[in-house]
C-alpha cells in the first residue's frame, strides 16, 4: 500500500524536530505569511524563533490536528494572533487555506 507522505505526521520527538518541521513548512510558503496580501516576510536566511513568521495548525493539535504538511502554513505573528483573539478563523488546508475576518476584528 503507498505511503501518503503528504498526509504523514511529522515525527516531533523534541524542540529540535519541531524546528526542522517549521522550517520545512516556512521555506514551503516561500517565507512569507500565507494570509492574503500580508507582506509580512522573512528577512533573513537564518531561522530564528525571533522570527516574523510562525507556523500554525488550521486544524489545532487540541482539537487532533496534526503534524502534517497539509495540516501547516506559515503565519506572521500578528496573524497568529488575530487567529488566536478569534478575529481571523482559518479553515481549508495548506493546499487551500481559507481566511475569514470576523466583523470585529481589525484588519491592520
Ligand atoms: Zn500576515
Amino acid at each position: 500500500m503507498a505511503v501518503n507522505l503528504k498526509r504523514r505526521p511529522f515525527r516531533i520527538k523534541d524542540h529540535n524536530d519541531y524546528q526542522l518541521f517549521a522550517q520545512k513548512i516556512i521555506r514551503r510558503d516561500d517565507f512569507h505569511c500565507r494570509v492574503p496580501k500580508c507582506r509580512t516576510q522573512m528577512t533573513t536566511s537564518v531561522f530564528s524563533w525571533q522570527s516574523a513568521l510562525t507556523v500554525h495548525h488550521i486544524k489545532k493539535r487540541s482539537l487532533g490536528g496534526e503534524d502534517t504538511f497539509g495540516n501547516c502554513i506559515t503565519l506572521c505573528l500578528d496573524h497568529h494572533r488575530m487567529n488566536e483573539n478569534g478575529k481571523l478563523k482559518i479553515g481549508g488546508d495548506a493546499d487551500r487555506p481559507i481566511f475569514d475576518y470576523r466583523k470585529s476584528g481589525r484588519k491592520d
